[in-house]
């Protein structure tokens, strides 16, 4: 919990990131296999690398120590990821062996924390209708609480029809898919280097908002939501700027297609917006510039759409929570963003009520139903 002016307030992390052996091994093999791939070169220094054990360590600890940074910021539940780009460098049945495992062993871990942890399934686009069995499996018999997706497979991304067997599977299930980053295919690879050939718009510099925020404007303008109006997708890194488009979108998708009888969508892109999207300040924080940045989503797609994510540990967790502790905005308004939207998005147990006295239990238990 966080002390938000004199009151407590429970947190649920959304973003929080982790690795088993398995999918170190399978994810080295795979940069080993593409050498110059934009993600590959990162899963080899992350994962490989001597430099890399900053990360490494804390992503593959799922007990104490991780605990312990959650205690150390305040946050109550951490809803857990595997590391970007998943299962989604692996080929043909790889992927879907990976998957299953992935999934078994994040829900023991959730079985041996029930109150600290939750989980987001990964799955294999490479087989759609894999893909959605697995969907079904990891949310009914696993109880994991919703998809994690890394942008796009092998170049291709879920707005082609042949992937729709997946959203029809997390639409049944009233699950959310969470859109987290990866590097742009690596045929652009040249167009995300400086002009000394450095990749330096790869990651997290451009290279992860501009591949994630095409993905979500893919899925926007190709009627996906027409299709599926249930559908629920979460954007990390405050919508990874999407909010600050909405406007143009609208202008230039109206004028320039709606209005000719042309674009596969029948709404407005920020219509879709407010109905299927929300988003979570993953990595936004510990600068000058964030609280405005917050403040700016709030008042564009309203507080109850924003949603707590550290990025741990890729960015502090600690900062996270501090950030937003000592945001500009109403005690109700931090508590939706802290834990509230979470609980309903994710379907998550109320963490308040974990906290709460027996008696204060009871009465939280009645308010509820
Ligand atoms: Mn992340």
């Amino acid at each position: 919990m966080i002390d938000v002016s004199g009151k407590r307030v429970p947190v649920i992390a959304t973003e929080e990131h982790y690795v088993i052996p398995e999918f170190v091994d399978a994810s080295l093999s795979a940069a080993r296999r593409a050498p110059n791939d934009l993600d590959g070169e990162d899963l080899a220094f992350f994962l490989g690398h001597p430099l890399g054990r900053p990360w490494l360590d804390p992503l593959s600890d799922l007990g104490e120590g991780r605990l312990r940074v959650m205690d150390e910021a305040g946050i109550d539940l951490a809803v857990l990821s595997l590391m970007s780009p998943g299962v989604q460098m692996q080929e043909g049945a790889n992927a879907l062996a990976l998957a299953r495992h992935v999934n078994d062993h994040l829900a023991d871990t959730v079985r041996r924390h029930p109150t600290r942890f939750a989980g987001l399934a990964v799955f294999p686009p490479q087989d759609p209708a894999a893909a959605a069995k697995e969907v079904e499996r990891a949310i009914r018999q696993l109880g994991l609480c919703g998809l994690v997706v890394n942008s796009h497979t092998h170049g291709e991304y879920l707005d082609d029809p042949k992937f729709w067997p997946i959203f029809e599977a997390t639409e049944a299930l009233d699950a959310p898919i969470y859109i987290h980053p990866r590097n742009p295919p690596n045929e652009l690879r040249r167009y995300m280097s400086n002009s000394r050939g450095e990749k330096a718009l790869a990651g997290g510099v451009w290279g992860f908002q501009f591949e994630t925020s095409l993905h979500a404007v893919r899925l926007i303008v190709s009627g996906v939501f027409d299709r599926f109006p249930k559908l629920k997708i979460v954007l990390g890194h405050m919508g990874e700027g999407l909010p600050f488009w909405l406007y143009r979108l609208d202008d230039m998708y109206e004028r320039g297609y709606r209005r000719h009888g042309k674009g596969a969508a029948k709404r407005l892109p920020s219509e879709y917006f407010a109905d299927n999207f929300v988003i979570t300040i993953s990595g936004v924080h510990d600068h000058p510039l964030c609280h405005p940045t917050l403040s700016y989503c709030c008042s564009v797609i309203g507080t109850e759409r924003v949603l707590f994510a550290a990025d741990h540990p890729f960015s502090s967790a600690k900062a996270a929570a501090e950030s937003l502790r000592t945001a500009p905005l109403a005690h109700e308004d931090i508590a939706k963003i802290a834990h509230e939207n979470a609980e309903r998005v994710f379907h998550l147990p109320s963490v308040a009520m974990q906290h709460a006295a027996p008696r204060d239990r009871a009465r939280e238990e009645q308010a509820h139903t």
